[in-house]
């Protein structure tokens, strides 16, 4: 299928990278140029423009977020000026809600289909396919896209017609997710302070009650104090706790733990922290616990 994908950015690399081994046809456009050189060794066509990757069937997007989202699509010469009628935005970004359904109306008033599909995995699991991606939009343009999915997911998730719903789950997700590794990062500062090895602690709990990825990977990064270089940054991270707390506003749904992990990505942010992986919230713990690192 000709397909076309913008954001080479962690994520997206790797992603772009997969549709291309598959035989894909596919076209790729970055803001900063260098991070096309990779994909271009491997047999993707590297676009110049906007307007030039949009000549596709099937267009993915993996942007940081609302504002790139909102220049890479609404801005002069962006994909909603170029993407041809019926072919489908496939927007990956972690984004909001309302923006996810601004989107929706914007493509289906130019004849453009679209299907939000955010993702669950880190990029070691999107460069080898094994993400999990969650679908929004209709039945027939998620299965038109559905061989591009096969190759760069172990499942996907179809939860509604309505695309920002599944905007909707992720925020939910990583709301879990990051509650996981607070709660881990206050347990290692308390039994670590009460004299028990972390290492050790780590094995207990992973291979008892707790025996998942999550936490498994997180703990590991906790135990080792281990948060660089980041392979889902903390600033990321704090914008999803805000894009979760807005849809809790607009839905009335209080969240008083998403309250608590605003404050810690707030506190990390203002220690210079924005730059390391979002699991460094689970160190904050041992610190305020006068801990050594
Ligand atoms: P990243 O490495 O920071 O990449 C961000 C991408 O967005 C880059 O391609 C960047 O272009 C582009 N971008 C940012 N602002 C832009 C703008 N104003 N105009 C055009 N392009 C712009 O982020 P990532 O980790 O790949 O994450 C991408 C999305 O996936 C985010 O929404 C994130 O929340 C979500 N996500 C991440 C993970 C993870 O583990 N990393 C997992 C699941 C979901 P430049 O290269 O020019 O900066």
């Amino acid at each position: 299928m000709k397909t076309g994908f913008i954001g080479l950015g962690r994520m997206g690399s790797g992603m772009a990278a997969r549709l291309c081994h598959a035989g894909h046809e596919v076209t790729v456009f970055n803001r900063s140029a260098e991070k096309a050189v990779p994909l271009a060794a491997i047999g993707a066509k590297v676009a110049k423009r906007i307007a030039e990757v949009s000549d596709c069937e099937a267009l993915f997007t993996m942007l940081a977020d609302d504002a790139a989202a909102e220049q890479v699509v609404f801005g002069k010469g962006g994909v909603l000026e170029s993407l041809p009628q019926g072919a489908i935005h496939v927007s990956c970004s972690t984004i909001s809600v309302e923006f996810s359904a601004r989107l929706s109306a914007a493509h289906r008033e130019a004849g453009q289909g679209y299907v939000s599909l955010p993702v669950f995995g880190r990029p070691d699991a999107a460069a080898s396919g094994r993400l999990y991606l969650v679908a929004g939009g209709k039945q027939d343009q998620v299965e038109k896209i559905r061989p591009l999915l096969e190759v760069l997911g172990q499942k996907t998730f179809h939860v509604a017609d309505s695309p920002e719903s599944a905007n909707l789950v992720k925020l939910s997700g990583n709301f879990l997710i990051a509650s996981v590794i607070e709660s881990l990062g206050e347990a290692f500062a308390l039994v670590e302070k009460g004299g028990v090895d972390r290492k050790m602690y780590l094995e207990l709990l992973t291979s008892s009650l707790f025996d998942l990825p999550v936490y498994k990977n997180y703990g590991r990064m906790i135990a080792e104090r281990q948060f660089d270089p980041a392979g889902f940054a903390a600033r990321l991270g704090r914008k999803d706790i805000r894009l979760l707390l807005g849809a809790a506003e607009d839905l009335k749904v209080p969240l008083p733990f998403a309250g608590i992990l605003r404050d810690r990505f707030l506190e990390l942010a203002a220690q210079g922290g924005d730059d390391r992986d979002w699991s460094a919230i689970g160190g904050l713990a041992a610190r305020d616990a006068a801990l050594d690192s």
